[in-house]
């Protein structure tokens, strides 16, 4: 018998199940439990149980709520080695890596802390005479975040946190693939003192997602996944009436020019491209080197870094990577691997089927380098999300820029240079919504906010930060006159003004 996985609905675990579906131990690929799928009912009920809690959730201060973000946070820090072997054992990603992840996390735990001061609004004092008018930043009600399998503690921790801080209740459908260590962390906020109901988990597949996309009581959907979700989630959510915001795949490009410090690029292209396996939506997949003698030197200092790379489970700390997340998706990256061979690319470390002793089962794809990659490729326009590095040769840092703006994707990117003029101009024109001048993974800090562009994100604002106060509040306007005795008007039939 393996453990199941189930739901968190107004306080209570539940393990109700439409359908079950195997999780796996990535490092030895088998099967270490089952998690729970929701049938629509399931999702309902956690539904009322958000809508329940609303009235009262919204009128508490947001100084209460705060305090509870703060114990939160306290508890996160003190169950972080649990959080991240659970990570471990059903991601697969190596500890330092899993907290780093639960690290960035908390930060949001810790911008939520700030809800009194990024909810105190507006105010106009004399907008006419003896006329106030102030903005307010009213909660939605009932909003649901559906979260992808790569950051399975930090992803979902970009929403609720600041969601539940501006005064709204929340659904989260969390990746079926890694399940446990959401659930903990949900029943973590409720040992901090969230009232039942304020943040319900449902585990599910595309059923209980659409149950959330299509349910009136949702006001608005916050996704983070591929590309082609993203855009199914956005605009099913907007033809219900939802705001929604829909962060999608990527394709992240390092420039790398010719005045580069050499030795630090290749340091910060082997942790961008191969940390977490490259299944990091903000992953490094492409250095696009300006000039061949670049290009020369990249591959030549790379072939030897990467002898260096130890791929393994996650329980040895001196490994760099993990395994990826599936069977299947291993198999992927490695048809991508054969494919930029027979289209033409040149493979310098060739990653698929790497040896580690103890763990043959396990879903391991090595570090690989592919350089001589075009445009026309397969492995060029699809995400990979694979430890994979493609290198595309250019003659110049306006070609460069220029494949960059044609990609469908714009999430990150990167510039390697010592000149800033040159870096000023890129980060000033390039059409992506995540910048880095020499800062390979270049993620904003909780205080500001992520998002890219073009098919990277669907909607208009990013995700966490300033922006999500925006994303979970409706503004509202008042204007407020006392009339007293001296100032009464007669009736005006002039637009005021
Ligand atoms: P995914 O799109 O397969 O799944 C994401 C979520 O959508 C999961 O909760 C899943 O259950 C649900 N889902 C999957 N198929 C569905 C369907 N047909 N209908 C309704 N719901 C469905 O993504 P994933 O494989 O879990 O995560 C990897 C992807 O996420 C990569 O493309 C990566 O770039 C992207 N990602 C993007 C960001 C970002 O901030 N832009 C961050 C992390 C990951």
């Amino acid at each position: 018998m393996t453990a199941l996985v189930g739901h968190l609905i107004n306080g209570d675990l539940r393990t109700d199940a439409a359908r079950t579906q195997d999780v796996f131990n990535p490092a030895t690929g088998e099967v270490s439990r089952q998690v729970a799928l929701a049938g629509k009912s399931t999702v309902e009920e956690a539904i009322a149980a958000a809508e329940a809690a609303f009235p009262a959730w919204r009128n508490t201060p947001p100084l209460k709520r705060a305090r509870i973000m703060f114990r939160f946070k306290e508890l996160l820090e003190q169950h972080s080695d649990e959080i991240c072997r659970m990570i471990g054992e059903e991601h697969g990603k190596i500890f330092h890596d899993a907290a780093g992840e639960l690290q960035r996390g908390i930060e949001n735990v810790e911008y939520a802390c700030g809800a009194p001061q990024l909810l105190k609004g507006e105010h106009s004092k004399n907008v006419g005479p003896d006329i106030d008018s102030w903005s307010e930043f009213q909660p939605l009600g009932v909003v649901a975040g559906i979260t992808p399998f790569n950051f399975p503690a930090m992803v979902p921790l970009w929403m609720y946190p600041m969601a539940l801080v501006c005064g709204n209740c929340f659904v989260l459908k969390p990746s079926e693939r890694d399940p446990s260590s959401v659930l903990f962390i949900a029943q973590l906020l409720q040992e901090a003192g969230l009232p039942d109901g304020v943040l319900n988990v449902v585990n599910g597949d595309k059923e209980a997602v659409d149950t959330l996309l299509t349910d009136a009581r949702i006001k608005a959907v916050s996704f983070v996944g591929s590309t082609p979700i993203a855009e199914y989630i956005y605009t099913t959510a907007n033809a219900h009436g939802k705001r929604c915001q829909a962060l999608g795949g990527a394709k992240n490009h390092a420039i790398i020019m010719p005045d580069a410090d050499m030795d630090n690029a290749v340091n910060q292209l082997l942790g961008a491209a191969f940390g977490s396996s490259g299944e990091r939506c903000m992953a490094l997949s492409v250095a696009v080197a300006v000039g061949d003698q670049a290009a020369d030197a990249l591959i030549a200092k790379m072939q030897v870094a990467m002898q260096g790379l130890k791929v393994g489970a996650f329980t040895d700390s001196s490994n760099d990577f993990g395994p990826v997340i599936t069977g299947a998706h291993r198999d992927k990256v490695n048809d991508y691997i054969t494919s930029a061979v027979e289209q033409g690319a040149t493979l310098v470390v060739d990653g698929r089927n790497p040896e580690v002793a103890g763990h043959e089962g396990g879903f391991f794809v090595g570090g690989t380098l592919i350089d001589r990659v075009t445009p026309e490729m397969t492995s060029y326009r699809e995400e990979i999300f694979g430890p994979v590095l493609q290198v595309v040769r250019v003659d110049s840092m306006q070609d460069a820029m220029a494949l960059i703006d044609d990609h469908e994707y714009g999430n990150g990117t990167c510039i390697f240079t010592r000149d800033g003029e040159a870096a000023r101009y890129f980060s000033d024109n390039i059409q992506v919504g995540m910048v880095g001048i020499n800062v390979p993974l270049p993620v904003p800090v909780a205080y500001h906010s992520f998002g890219g562009w073009k098919r990277s994100l669907f909607g208009d604002l990013h995700a966490y930060g300033p922006d999500a106060v925006r994303f979970y509040t409706k503004r509202k306007t008042i204007t407020q006159r006392w009339p007293s005795a001296g100032v009464r008007e007669g009736a005006q039939f002039a637009f005021p003004s």
